[in-house]
């Protein structure tokens, strides 16, 4: 199915499901005089305003690459959630602010039957709307699409609440909507905060998903002349679009011609499962016997009494210009990289003197 004409079906389907509750609510509101329901209807318009945003925002993320832009706008997507986390910020303050005034200056309920009946039907159509929603923006990828979806469920959430409460109130005569709708009104602020907190997680550059990146792994390692792959980044550019690249191990008696056909393989591999543009670039491992395997154990063994050196890598020993390499990763939160940089290479001197060290500190930026 195509992701931008579903999302957008299901955002257009918001708009009409909110634009009627909007309609159904002024009426009663109007009739039945009560502020409570017109301002409930007002929120509604919020909903259809954040499926709107959704919209433009598929709309725009979904332009071809130009040359201002060649990476595509995909991002626009992100903006769109943030502007959606707003419209829930603002509404879960305007519900807090009503209902904060309704806690200080509590006036008993004057529900009619048929505005009670309004509200029940309006929040069970929101609920399953929302829930809906929901799903359809977890599986398209579409965070604006997702808010939108907690959004209504939010909302569903305040009028059962609001029903609730004049509930008690009509049989108890005690107000308790206020101190309810303050509470409400915590949550959806949580709410807001955490869409708003992941939507500019993804502008700034976000951590990859650690299941993706243990999958794209275990997918280029299944090729048998690739000894091990590192070095894993993927930039994001919208949900949908990724680029990055890999380090693969590989034999170094392989020629230029066998490395070429296997790291084009891999690229085309990888765009055809997982639809992301992969650059290759490769480590030799070392095939002929000799000191290599010694080195190596002595420098695994060395870089293990370092807890913060999270993984070694690119091992490969020059024995004609007496170079040796390898990589390593340092947590980020060492402050003192490049001194447990130096102490390793310094004790591996100690060892092999012969040989120059040549070391890479890589930044860990995938799992
Ligand atoms: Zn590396």
């Amino acid at each position: 199915m195509n992701r931008e004409k579903e999302i957008i079906r299901i955002s257009a389907l918001g708009i009409v499901v909110n634009i009627v509750l909007v309609g159904f609510k002024l009426a009663v509101g109007f009739l039945s005089s009560s502020i409570a329901i017109i301002l409930d209807g007002v929120n509604n318009l919020a909903d259809a305003l954040s499926s709107v945003v959704t919209i433009i925002g598929t709309k725009l993320a979904n332009r071809a690459p130009d040359r201002k832009h060649p990476y595509g706008y995909g991002k626009v997507e992100y903006v769109s959630s943030v502007t959606v986390a707003v419209i829930i910020l603002l509404a879960g303050f305007a519900a807090f602010r009503e209902s904060f005034d309704k806690m200080l200056h509590p006036a008993a309920a004057s529900y009619s039957a048929a505005s009670l009946v309004i509200i029940a039907v309006a929040a069970a159509v929101k609920l399953i709307f929302g829930r809906y929603i929901k799903k359809a923006g977890r599986t398209y990828h579409s965070e604006s699409l997702t808010a939108s979806g907690t959004d209504s469920m939010m909302d569903a959430v305040i009028s059962l609440s609001t029903l609730a409460a004049a509930g008690v109130s009509m049989a108890f005569s005690v107000s308790i909507e206020g101190i309810l709708g303050v509470v409400i009104s915590v949550f959806i602020f949580k709410a807001g905060i955490e869409i708003l907190m992941e939507s500019l997680g993804n502008i700034i550059g976000a951590r990859v998903d650690s299941r993706l990146s243990g999958e794209l792994k275990n997918f280029i390692c299944k090729n048998p002349a690739v000894l091990g792959a590192y070095d894993l980044a993927l930039h994001q550019y919208g949900p949908e679009r990724m680029i990055g690249s890999v380090h693969i191990e590989v034999p170094d008696d392989m020629t230029a011609r066998e490395i070429h056909g296997l790291t084009r393989q891999i690229t085309e591999d990888v765009y055809r499962s997982f639809g992301i543009v992969l650059t290759v670039g490769i480590y030799a491992s070392n095939t002929m016997s000799g000191i290599f395997a010694e080195m190596k154990e002595a420098l695994a063994g060395l870089v293990r009494e370092y807890p913060e050196v999270l993984q070694m890598h690119g091992f490969y020993v020059d024995t004609e210009k007496m170079l040796v390499y390898f990589d390593l990763i340092i947590d980020f939160k060492a402050e003192n990289q490049t001194e447990i940089e130096q102490d390793i290479i310094r004790r591996m001197k100690e060892r092999f003197a012969a040989y120059e060290f040549i070391v890479i500190l890589d930044s860990d930026v995938s799992d």
